[in-house]
């Protein structure tokens, strides 16, 4: 076989590989999770007051200026635009994701790629639009080839996640993706398991689902994210 036919068939086999091993991580396996006990382990100090509680800021601009001034972790060595947030800052409704890509790292805006064009398409489907909504990620900063979130770079960076809620003060948040439900709600349960139901972070009424990403993928998941963000809107439209 030609040199050329086999690197890329080699290419193939790797991306095909990639592809599994990403829907496998989504579902739940083989990852190691991330517990209560590596994070607390790293409780350490990351925009906390000196009595431990997290700092509070007075507007989103200036949460956005600690961001952009923030040397908690080395993802700011690498990053092009911190990837902030966009959207109604007096929204009901926040959806978080994991942490930017390529696209968002180059634009400064959470997701634009084509996982963004999808969870457009997802706002879209219950009569919202990007605009009603505030879209953020656990991490602000891209990490180096979209590896996943290191457990003291997540530690570092939810805080500002935390002073952003209390300023938009959310009636319900959208933990997009297994990284982000696990995350916020310190569980090791598979996505697959906590999607579909309301769970509570920082006050707040979360419901976990897939993220576009793995929509992508996996098609097939897609009436259970419906499933979701049904429940969402209901929730949305009460009072
Ligand atoms: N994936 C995420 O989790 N966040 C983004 O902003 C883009 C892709």
């Amino acid at each position: 076989m030609p040199k050329n036919v086999m690197i890329k068939e080699y290419a193939e086999i790797l991306a095909s590989v990639r592809s599994y091993v990403e829907d496998q991580l989504e579902l739940g396996f083989f990852e190691e999770p991330i517990t209560n006990q590596n994070q607390a382990s790293t409780n350490s100090l990351f925009n906390l007051t000196e009595s431990g509680g997290i700092k509070t800021y007075n507007s989103m601009d200036d949460i956005r200026k600690a961001v952009q001034e923030c040397r908690a972790c080395p993802l700011h060595k690498t990053r092009t635009n911190v990837v902030f947030g966009t959207g109604d800052e007096n929204t009901k409704l926040v959806f978080v994701g994991e942490a930017p890509g390529a696209d968002e790292d180059q634009q400064g805006k959470p997701f634009v790629g084509k996982a963004g064009q999808k969870l457009t398409q997802i706002i879209n489907a219950i009569d919202l639009s990007r605009d009603d909504v505030y879209i953020t990620n656990v991490l602000k900063c891209r990490p180096p080839n979209n590896r996943n979130p290191l457990p003291y770079e997540i530690e570092a960076c939810e805080p500002y996640l935390i002073a952003q809620l209390k300023l938009i003060k959310p009636k319900i948040i959208c933990a997009l993706g297994t990284l982000a439900a696990q995350t916020l709600l310190r569980t090791e349960q598979p996505i697959s398991r906590l999607r579909g139901r309301f769970h509570t972070y920082q006050g707040i009424r979360l419901m976990p689902t897939y993220h576009p990403a793995f929509l992508l993928r996996s098609p097939k998941f897609k009436k259970d994210v419906w499933e979701d963000v049904k429940k969402i809107k209901a929730e949305y439209d009460k009072e």
